[in-house]
């Protein structure tokens, strides 16, 4: 598997924040987000390689029941990744995947972590990059798709009202239970996240959505590895 990184943390985001976790951190993505925070996975990809059953060993040798496997765009490995997760869950691991929701793969997991991508995320000084990340940043059907096959949270990064306005419209057309639906500062320095952290809080009481904080920010900061 094409991987950049196996760490042990806590998960940072979502309906299980603060759970103790492996990560495992695929490489290459699909996308090219302005702001993407593991440019080493997507912009710059890291190459590591090692076979399923490597990554399965040093996932399970942490003994730790909650696996994380995050991207990257881990669904870009679709045999793959149906193998580890086949070999996560016959030993009883508890399998989040964090995606941008535009492939879907039916492996097993408990819990499908989608991250759809809003305009904000399109990288305008890039051209060769700022069509195709236009293009595929939003897949209704394949949102829909995960959404009646497993438990799903749906996490947007909120700049601004636009970017509220954008989650209505896709809550909408998808549709989206509001109840999945989670809102999260965007920004990776501890001002960014304050100056938006309260506006948000306020949108969510206004609109019913979730709000989450980004836990491995505020503890560690942007840091790899955490
Ligand atoms: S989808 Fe995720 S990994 Fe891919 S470019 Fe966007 S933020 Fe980065």
């Amino acid at each position: 598997m094409k991987y950049s990184e196996i760490f042990y943390t806590l998960q940072g985001e979502g309906q299980l924040i603060g759970m103790p976790s492996v990560f495992f951190r695929t490489s290459f993505c699909n996308l090219r987000c302005s702001w993407c925070d593991t440019a080493y996975t997507s912009w710059t990809p890291e190459n590591k390689e090692m076979t399923v059953s490597d990554a399965f060993d040093e996932i399970s040798q942490f003994g730790v029941k909650h696996v994380v496997i995050t991207g990257g765009e881990p669904f870009l490995q679709r045999k793959e990744l149906t193998a580890l997760c086949e070999r996560l869950s016959v030993n009883g691991h508890h399998i989040t995947i964090e995606t941008n929701a535009t492939i879907f793969v039916p492996v097993p997991a408990n819990l499908i972590s989608m991250s759809p991508k809003l305009s904000n995320s399109t990288p305008l000084d890039e051209q060769q990059w700022r069509e195709h990340h236009d293009r595929e940043r939003l897949k209704p059907a394949i949102i829909r798709e995960f959404l009646e096959q497993y438990e799903c949270q749906v996490k947007f990064v909120i700049s601004d009202t636009q970017d509220i306005q954008e989650v209505h419209r896709l809550a909408e057309q998808v549709p989206i239970p509001k109840e999945t639906i989670i809102l999260m500062p965007q920004g990776i320095t501890e001002s960014e996240l304050n100056t938006r952290q309260k506006w948000l809080a306020e949108v969510c009481k206004e609109t019913g959505y979730r709000y989450s904080p980004r836990l491995h920010l505020n503890i560690w900061g942007n840091k790899r590895g955490y």
